[in-house]
């Protein structure tokens, strides 16, 4: 059996996709379930994440799909002249051993303990985000990480992408204290302001465990029919998170 977290504990943890320097707080998986199940509803989530065929299989099938759309969308296009966006946390970069290891210390979600472990450069790749990394640069597109880790850990993540010869042109973090979302980076992406020498490059696809590491989407989204889903599947991509998320401060039905 997993090892499950006082229900105190959970209520303290924080947003990981931020790589924290202020943690959000984050929520009980329900705020009607009893403590106990709200304990264990999070162990088996992340139980499935790292234990389970079938999420291996959604990773490597969604990244597959992906790597067809950006196949289909940069026909005709000249290399160079366009990229993908990919989001790093629980998207090409898996932090599951971090919640294994608080869970085990009996610990929460931290600045310490995140930047610690991000520090210890040690994350290993979300499954299929190599090949379809390698895929897009084999296309002759480049490809931007714009990830909310904090720009004082963008060294080590650099250096943990480099380590697992995951392939990148740009990675764009998020100033400490600064913005979330993530428009104005996309936005130097399309502009060629995201790095120097690397020049306007329009975004083909994007891949993201949250649903903000999509183009203006938010929860909200969630109570709109199908038909606001139409870029999925075909220009969006969602790599399954039921650890955390920003859906955890989206209120239930
Ligand atoms: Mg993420």
């Amino acid at each position: 059996m997993p090892l499950r977290r006082p229900v105190l504990l959970l209520l303290a943890v924080a947003g990981l996709s931020c790589g924290p320097s202020a943690p959000p707080a984050r929520t009980a998986a329900s705020a009607t379930a009893a403590p106990g199940a709200a304990a264990l509803a999070r162990s088996h989530a992340l139980r499935w994440v790292r234990g389970s065929a079938e999420y291996r299989a959604v990773a490597v099938e969604t990244y597959r799909a992906a790597l067809a759309a950006v196949e289909r969308a940069s026909a005709g296009r000249p290399a160079g002249s366009w990229a993908v966006s990919v989001d790093a946390d629980e998207t090409i970069i898996d932090n599951s051993q971090y919640e294994v290891e608080l869970e085990e210390k009996g610990e929460t979600v931290t600045d310490a303990t995140w930047r610690a472990w991000v520090k210890r450069r040690e994350r290993p790749a979300v499954p299929g985000a190599a090949a379809f990394l390698e895929g897009v640069r084999r296309l002759g597109g480049r490809v931007a990480v714009v990830s909310n880790t904090s720009e004082s850990l963008r060294g080590d993540l650099a250096a943990n992408l480099d380590s697992l010869g995951l392939p990148y042109d740009v990675l764009l973090c998020r100033p400490d204290g600064g913005d979330e979302r993530k428009e104005s980076r996309w936005k130097a992406v399309a502009d060629g302001t995201a790095r120097p020498g690397l020049g306007p490059l329009e975004i083909l696809v994007w891949v993201g465990d949250n649903i903000q590491d999509f183009p203006g989407q938010g929860q909200e989204l969630r109570r709109r029919p199908e038909s606001a889903y139409a870029e999925f599947g075909v220009r969006w991509f969602v790599i399954p998170n039921p650890i955390y998320g920003s859906w955890e401060k989206s209120p239930p039905d």
